[in-house]
């Protein structure tokens, strides 16, 4: 078994595990118990494979970025994540486990979102399943974001404001476990990256893993190898760039390079540099690396894009940084503005400001001219363009 996926108690390398209160327990122990074996059986792989083609509209292009490749001297390649049905990859992570609630028999579905690209995910889903859907939200996520809780509510969730502590994703959090204990029988909890307790940051990559499956098949065919010497990802929770990641960690040739937010600078208090600020800790359910105060308080994280503004990263990436496996550089959310522009300029693209990190990084990585670097493309930027606009003053 390879040293950096999960092991039989959970754990990667000492991140993971399932740090949860004892009322949560036979939910957790319940999926932890069934998961593989669902998961694995061929009836759902084929069930989830034709619904990520037929309704999401896989394969993503794996597209070759001809005047992005010429302005760094040497070949880079897009995985379109951008053109999945709702605009990102967080949808072949709901798909997955809304087959696997089926499965389980639930009927009823719960999620926590902060920006709320998670929580339309799931509605959407939910829709497109006919079950029941309750989101919950940060009080102030729900002024900030309020197309994304249109959508949901369009779809037909139920969005639940979280009015306690700072209004935002860790009290909506906190909200959606309350629930999940008070209704263990007929709900799910649908988490929404590569975090929370095991078996879910195990689960989530599985899912996402579809997208080096993908880019491996489409290397081949387009270039005669199918590992390329960089894949690069963003990361908030870390599920885009676990999936980016997933079929190449055993290979040491394949160079992992996972991009965290710094927001305004590392050092000036408003980052989500997790890996650099960061120490190790418990963050919703699992032994990871976890911006905190000496005396354990989780600080609050900040970048310009909703979506990486998270104090922790999956178990997976606090093995994979402590190994030395993959690299973690960080952004600022001026460079990160200025990538998401030049891609646009160059190629026609407008990344999401959090897909905007990855390709910022390119500018900071040294090529010899002959490389095969993939970058994740998570996600399109319409949700983003009042920030591109302010920024910008267009
Ligand atoms: C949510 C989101 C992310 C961050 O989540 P990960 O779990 O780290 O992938 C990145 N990009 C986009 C477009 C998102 O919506």
């Amino acid at each position: 078994m390879s040293e950096y996926q999960v092991n039989e108690n959970g754990y990667f390398g000492n991140f993971g595990g399932a740090y949860i209160p004892e009322m949560l327990y036979p939910n957790v122990e319940e999926l932890r118990e069934q998961y593989l074996q669902i998961i694995q059986h061929e009836d759902f792989q084929q069930e989830f494979n034709r619904l990520l083609r037929d309704y999401v509209g896989r394969p993503s292009p794996l597209y070759p970025a001809q005047r992005l490749s010429e302005r760094y001297g040497t070949t880079i390649f897009l995985k379109r994540e951008d053109l999945n049905h709702t605009g990102a990859h967080k949808i072949n992570n709901t798909i997955g486990q809304i087959l696997l609630a089926g499965k389980l028999g639930k009927k009823r579905i719960i999620a926590e979102t902060g920006a709320g690209q998670h929580g339309v995910a799931t509605a959407t889903v939910c829709a497109l399943m006919g079950l029941q859907c309750v989101v919950y939200m940060g009080a102030i996520d729900i002024e900030r974001q309020a197309p994304n809780v249109a959508r949901m509510k369009m779809m037909g969730a139920e969005v639940v404001a979280a009015t306690s502590g700072s209004k935002t994703l860790k009290d909506a959090t906190n909200e959606a476990l309350r629930d999940w204990i008070n209704n263990p029988v007929d709900t799910h909890y649908i988490i929404g990256s590569v975090v929370g307790p095991h078996p879910y940051p195990d689960m989530v990559a599985r899912f996402q893993s579809v997208i080096s499956a993908e880019t491996k098949k489409q290397l081949l065919e387009k270039t005669g190898r199918e590992n390329p010497d960089y894949a690069v990802a963003c990361v908030g929770g870390g599920s885009n760039a676990m999936g980016m990641f997933y079929h190449f960690l055993d290979n040491p040739d394949v160079k992992l390079v996972a991009v965290e937010a710094a927001g305004k600078g590392v050092y000036s208090g408003e980052s989500a540099a997790t890996t650099i600020l960061g120490k190790e800790g418990v963050l919703h359910g699992s032994r990871s690396i976890l911006m905190q105060t000496d005396d354990g308080q989780v600080i609050e994280p900040y970048s310009i894009s909703a979506g990486l503004d998270y104090p922790g990263i999956g178990p997976q990436h606090a093995w994979l940084h402590k190994t030395g496996r993959a690299q973690y550089a960080s952004i600022t959310d001026d460079e990160a503005m200025h990538a998401g522009l030049l891609l646009t300029r160059l190629e026609g693209i407008i990344p999401a400001i959090e897909s905007a990190h990855a390709l910022a990084q390119l500018e900071k990585m040294v090529f010899n001219g002959d490389e095969h670097v993939v970058v994740c493309l998570s996600g399109r930027g319409d949700k983003d363009l009042d920030n591109y606009m302010k920024y910008f003053g267009f």
